[in-house]
């Protein structure tokens, strides 16, 4: 079910709208003080952890940090591990 948020042009509370389908008002009664509230561009990603953001990113910018990592070799995770020497007997 979308939810759309609204913002009092008033108070500037915020008022949380459970839309139907075809239901996307533009404007609502404010929640908190009944003036006029405009909707707004809810964040639900502001919720989201780090972790579910990354799972929503495009995959194209997974491509670019793996561009960005071919070309930068400073940021070669493994740099250090092939800089090591075996160990040898002396
Ligand atoms: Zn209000």
């Amino acid at each position: 079910m979308p939810i759309f948020e609204f913002r009092c042009n008033d108070c500037d509370q915020i008022s949380t709208y459970f839309s139907r389908a075809n239901d996307r008002p533009e404007t609502i009664p404010c929640d908190h003080c009944s003036a006029k509230a405009d909707r707004i561009i809810s964040r639900p990603s502001v919720r989201l952890s780090m972790t579910s953001k990354m799972e929503k990113l495009d995959p194209k910018y997974d491509r670019m940090v793996d561009k960005a990592m071919r070309s930068t070799p400073e940021a070669d995770p493994d740099r250090h591990l092939k800089r090591l020497k075996p160990l040898k007997d002396s």
